[in-house]
């Protein structure tokens, strides 16, 4: 099997961890620093950083426009969660608050149950965001004090926590499954389409001449 190819946005932030992370779970990781990078990704992993430099550098290189172009699984990770949501891309139908668990515990670790999971998930937060209003077609998949921090629409995976950080492979496999997904629903679309016999001209074969 064709191991898939996963793009990690690197103009800033902890994007290393991330490709470290799927080359151990065997996904062939590429570092995405142009628009023209995205090309031929089966999915897309924005990290941890600074949203507001994600989103100018992003702008400045033309990124914003590409990945809301691209259409492939994407997997948004704390300031990747918060370009995601519906005040940057606009692409995640959730309203995220910034810093949301305050200054003074900026950073910390919990044990964080996820839906689906026997055991929960260590999860690391730094200087975290939470999810303050999720749109009707959004999963919630973890809390912490009943503020979502782990939620998928669709396509789109995202993590108020740094999953990249820990030896807890789960929420990249999760990820990755979503992406190997999506790749075999288009292969069988092709392979469908291949086998439609062609449709005959409009007429042909019928004997007109009566
Ligand atoms: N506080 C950062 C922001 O608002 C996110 C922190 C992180 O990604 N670890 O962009």
């Amino acid at each position: 099997m064709k191991p898939l190819r996963i793009g990690v946005l690197a103009v800033q932030g902890n994007f290393r961890e991330h490709v470290q992370m799927l080359r151990r779970l065997g996904a062939e990781a590429i570092e995405v620093r142009k628009p023209e990078e995205l090309a031929g990704l089966d999915g897309l992993v924005i990290p941890g950083g600074e949203s507001t430099t994600f989103m100018r550098l992003m702008g400045l290189y033309g990124l914003d426009e590409a990945i809301r172009a691209f259409d492939r699984p994407v997997f948004g990770t704390c300031a990747g969660m918060i370009v995601l949501d519906r005040d940057h891309l606009g692409l995640v139908d959730v309203a995220v608050r910034r810093n949301a668990f305050g200054r003074q515990v900026a950073s910390f670790e919990a044990d964080v149950p996820v839906a689906g999971e026997e055991r929960p998930v260590r999860a690391v937060f730094i200087r975290a965001p939470w999810i303050e209003e999720v749109g009707p077609n959004v999963e919630v998949l973890a809390e912490i004090d009943g503020r979502p921090v782990l939620a998928r629409e669709g396509r789109f995976l995202v993590a108020a926590f740094h999953p990249e950080l820990t030896e807890d492979t789960r929420l990249h496999e999760l990820f990755l499954e979503s992406v190997r997904e999506a790749s075999s629903v288009d292969s069988a679309e092709l392979d469908q389409r291949a086998k439609v016999p062609a449709l005959p001209a409009p007429g042909a074969g019928v004997n007109v001449r009566a």
